[in-house]
């Protein structure tokens, strides 16, 4: 069966190789599948398999235009010796919930897990499409995305990779992960402004005609390794089947049993790729959105009104940051009974309005969802309480996971086992995540004194990705207002206006 890929915003289909290569529809849609593959290998019969045979099976079912080899190749490349366990998503349980740790990768969070072999995918792409221009990755990042994009496209031939932070927008390890990268076609730039406005002016640059043609005759296309591409979401897909085969492996469910899974959220890219699993036939009940103080994802759960007019707060979970979740603006257009018009006028009213509200019969397609979203107290509170129980150190990301997973059970009293998606290091987080624990050891320490306390306190070893900061040169010292976005990428690129 051909899975093709369809906007959510138009009648446009194309392969998955072709959606892969494009990044975001012309249209600005958002490529989806035609159809949701079915799991129909035996549930037993996946927990036997390797993580990178599991990736084959369930990645082969969506990129339908891929070769087996090509396939295999990919996964090959991506999940190899840069995760530092075999395992490459191991689960963990502590206090009763298991701990789905996707951050075993070069970067230390969960965006390794598809910005590893996306690099392979879009190569393989543009190879089968006859694609001879330099392929440009243009990226917004809310601090994690770009680091691991750079890290999968660094010195990869025939493309250049452009990303950009938000300013006072990300952690110290962040912006120190970022502004290191080596490699001759990686460009960094920090913006005036927030994640919010870093993302709509790369949307905007994607359906530049005028900025596209320019590209074109310099030889050079733009693509996407946000998570709107493609190919970010099917290979997240996979983890989500890994965790609950790793279960049935252990003993903890029985074949069939349904789990919950709770995803720390912002871009609602993981969770979506949580809900695609679900659909393939996972046995999954509910799924637990997790949202922090930006909580407009929690509101449109509770009410179906979509309104991003709100105060954008930074916190101490800076990588859900967000106010405008792209992603999903495929759950929308699945709920609207896949009616591309439909969800383009939502989305209109979005950018224009700045809010959209769904239709009664739209909130009905949503009940595998439930929202939630946790302050700062209760966030810090709930990473101290499960240390002090269990010894297990989680980052403030899943900390906003843990804590309103621990709310939801208590006031619904549903006993079902529970995946929380476990999305970045705590090492990555350091700062915050001593002060969770223990504000008084906290107290005047540097960055690299902090991590030399996480060290002792939570007493697993430094991933490299942190060593290598401690004296890596920067190399990237861009700042850029956002109307200059534009002229910053043609810089990067050594093309005039
Ligand atoms: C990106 C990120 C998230 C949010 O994931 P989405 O797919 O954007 O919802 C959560 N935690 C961490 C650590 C991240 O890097």
């Amino acid at each position: 069966m051909q899975i093709m890929y369809r906007s959510t915003r138009s009648e446009t289909e194309v392969t998955a190789s072709k959606a892969i290569l494009m990044g975001l529809s012309e249209d600005g849609g958002l490529f989806v599948p035609s159809e949701i593959p079915q799991l129909t290998e035996p549930l037993q019969e996946l927990a036997a398999m390797s993580y990178q045979e599991l990736a084959y099976t369930v990645m082969s079912k969506f990129l339908t235009d891929f070769t087996e080899e090509e396939l295999r190749a990919c996964i090959a490349g991506a999940y190899d010796s840069k995760f530092d366990t075999p395992a490459i998503a191991p689960l963990k349980e502590a206090d009763g919930a298991y701990y789905l740790e996707l951050f075993h990768g070069s970067t230390i969070a969960f965006k390794d897990m598809a910005l590893s072999i996306l690099p392979y995918l879009m190569t393989t792409a543009a190879k089968k499409n006859g694609e001879d221009k330099k392929i440009v990755i243009l990226t917004a990042t809310s601090g994690d995305t770009g680091k691991a994009a750079m890290a999968g496209f660094q010195d990869v031939p025939g493309t250049e990779i452009i990303v950009f932070y938000p300013k006072d927008g990300v952690s110290d390890v962040q912006e120190k992960q970022m502004v290191t990268q080596r490699g001759a076609n990686t460009h960094v730039a920090a913006i005036r402004g927030n994640f919010d406005d870093a993302q709509s002016a790369v949307k905007r640059m994607f359906n530049d005609k005028a900025l596209k043609e320019l590209l074109a005759e310099n030889g050079c296309r733009f693509s996407s390794a946000n998570s709107i591409n493609i190919g970010r979401l099917v290979p997240q897909v996979v983890y989500y089947v890994y965790a609950y085969a790793q279960l049935l492996k252990e003993g903890a469910v029985r074949e069939g049993e349904e789990i919950n899974i709770t995803v720390p959220t912002g871009n609602f890219g993981n969770i979506l790729a949580a809900y695609y699993a679900k659909l393939m036939g996972l046995p999954v009940k509910k799924l637990i959105c997790a949202s922090n103080t930006n909580r407009v994802l929690f509101d449109f759960f509770e009410t179906g009104d979509y309104d991003r007019k709100r105060p954008f707060v930074l916190t101490s979970s800076p990588s859900m940051d967000i106010l405008i979740s792209s992603n999903l603006e495929r759950l929308i257009y699945r709920a609207a009974g896949n009616a591309a018009e439909k969800c383009a006028a939502f989305m209109r009213d979005l950018a224009e309005k700045g809010e959209y509200q769904i239709t009664a019969s739209m909130r009905d397609q949503l009940v595998d969802f439930r929202g939630g979203f946790a302050s700062e107290e209760e966030n810090f509170a709930g990473i101290r309480a499960l240390y002090e129980k269990t010894g297990y150190v989680i980052d403030t990301h899943t900390g906003i996971g843990n804590a309103v997973y621990r709310r939801y059970a208590e006031e619904t009293g549903d006993r079902t086992k529970t995946v929380i998606a476990s999305t970045a290091s705590p090492y990555k987080f350091a700062a915050a995540v001593v002060r969770a624990i223990d504000p008084a050891r906290a107290e005047g320490k540097d960055e690299f004194e902090l991590i030399d306390e996480l060290r002792a306190i939570s007493g697993t070893p430094e991933p490299a990705a942190i060593t290598d900061i401690r004296t890596a040169p920067v190399r990237h010292e861009t700042v850029a207002d956002v109307e200059e976005m534009p002229a910053t990428v043609l810089g990067f690129l050594g093309i005039r206006a």
